[in-house]
C-alpha cells in the first residue's frame, strides 16, 4: 500500500538491536549501525526516515550523536527517538531537550515502541508536505521563492565546493500591466502559468530549476553551466514565449515578449547570493531599459 519506511537502529549491543529489528522488520525497512560514527555515516548515506538511538555507547554518546544529527543539514530533520536503559528524569529531560521527538526507556513494551513510531513518522510525513506546500507557488506550481532560496543555498554551495559554474537567469514579462489592463487579470494569470510551462519545457536537465520569483518575474538556475549555455537557454527561452501564441478574448491570438539578465559564476569564498542576484537583476532591468525583448549578459 504505502512505500515502506527506512528506520535506522543504533545500539552497541547486536542483542538489542536484533531484538528491535525482529519485531519492526516485517513492517520496516531496517539499517542498523553499532557505534556512533556508524550511525553518522549511515543517516548521511540513507537518511532514514526515523532513527532509534541508544544512549550509553562506548566512545560516542547517542547524546552526541543526536547533537551531530542535528548540526547537519541533510540529517536535522529526522525524527530522532531515545530507547535507553537510563532512567533518570534528568536524562530524559536531556535527550527531549537537544531535540529528540520521544524517549522509551528499556524494557520496553513492544506494542508502545510501534505506536510510538508510527505516530512520529506520520508527523514527520505532515512537515515533509507543509513545507513542500509552502515552497510552491499556487498559481503555477512552480517553486516560489522561499523554494528558490532553499534551491540555490544548496546549489550554491555545492558549485563552490566543486568549482563549478552556476548560471542564473531571471525575466519579466513585458508590458504585463497593459496586457492585464486589456485583457483582465484572470487572463493575466493564464499567461503566466503559459509562460511556467514554457519554462518546463524549454528546461533539459533534471538539475535545471525555474522558480516564479514574484508577480511577473521568474528565475532559471543552471547548474554546472557557463555563460555561453546560460544565454543559449536564456535565448531558447524567449523565443519560445515569443512564438508561442495566447489565446485571449474572443479567440484573439496575441504573442507576449520578456526581458531577461543572464549570468554565470563559480561561487568563490567572499561572494554571496544576494550580490549574485542583484547582478543578474541589473542586467534583467538593462535589457528593459534597451528596449525589451532580449537578453543582457555581463
Ligand atoms: P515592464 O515591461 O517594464 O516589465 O512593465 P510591466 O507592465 O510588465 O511591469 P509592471 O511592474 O509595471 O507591472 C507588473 C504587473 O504585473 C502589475 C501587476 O498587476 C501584475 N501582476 C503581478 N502579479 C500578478 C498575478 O499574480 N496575476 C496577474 N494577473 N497579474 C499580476
Ligand atoms: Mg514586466
Ligand atoms: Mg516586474
Amino acid at each position: 500500500m504505502t512505500s515502506e519506511k527506512k528506520i535506522l537502529v543504533v545500539d552497541d549491543e547486536k542483542i538489542n538491536i536484533m531484538a528491535l529489528a525482529q519485531f519492526l522488520k516485517p513492517r520496516y525497512d531496517i539499517i542498523v549501525a553499532t557505534d556512533g560514527a556508524a550511525a553518522l555515516e549511515t543517516a548521511e548515506k540513507h537518511i532514514p526516515d526515523l532513527i532509534l538511538l541508544d544512549i550509553i555507547m562506548p566512545d560516542m554518546s547517542g547524546f552526541d550523536v543526536l547533537l551531530k544529527l542535528k548540526d547537519t543539514a541533510a540529517t536535522m530533520n529526522i525524527p530522532v527517538i531515545f530507547i535507553t536503559g537510563l532512567s533518570d528524569a534528568e536524562d530524559e529531560e536531556k535527550g527531549l531537550s537537544l531535540g529528540a521527538v520521544d524517549y522509551i526507556k528499556k524494557p520496553f513494551n513492544q506494542t508502545i515502541v510501534k505506536a510510538r513510531i508510527q505516530t512520529h513518522l506520520k508527523m514527520a510525513d505532515y512537515v515533509k508536505t507543509i513545507e513542500k506546500l509552502c515552497m510552491l507557488d499556487a498559481l503555477t506550481g512552480l517553486p516560489n521563492r522561499r523554494g528558490f532560496d532553499s534551491r540555490i543555498e544548496a546549489e550554491w554551495g555545492r558549485s563552490h565546493r566543486e568549482k563549478k559554474k552556476l548560471g542564473l537567469i531571471m525575466l519579466d514579462i513585458d508590458n504585463f500591466k497593459i496586457y492585464n489592463d486589456t485583457y483582465g487579470h484572470p487572463q493575466g494569470d493564464i499567461l503566466l502559468q503559459t509562460i511556467a510551462e514554457i519554462l518546463n519545457k524549454t528546461l533539459h536537465r533534471a538539475s535545471d530549476i525555474a522558480v516564479r520569483w514574484g508577480g511577473e518575474e521568474f528565475c532559471v538556475l543552471l547548474p554546472d553551466t557557463d555563460i555561453e549555455g546560460t544565454y543559449k537557454i536564456a535565448e531558447q527561452i524567449r523565443k519560445n514565449i515569443m512564438d508561442t501564441p495566447i489565446t485571449c478574448l474572443s479567440n484573439k491570438e496575441i504573442s507576449v515578449t520578456v526581458s531577461l539578465g543572464a549570468c554565470s559564476i563559480i561561487p568563490g569564498d567572499n561572494d554571496k547570493i544576494a550580490d549574485y542576484i542583484s547582478e543578474v537583476d541589473k542586467l534583467l532591468y538593462i535589457a528593459k531599459k534597451n528596449g525589451k525583448n532580449q537578453t543582457c549578459i555581463p
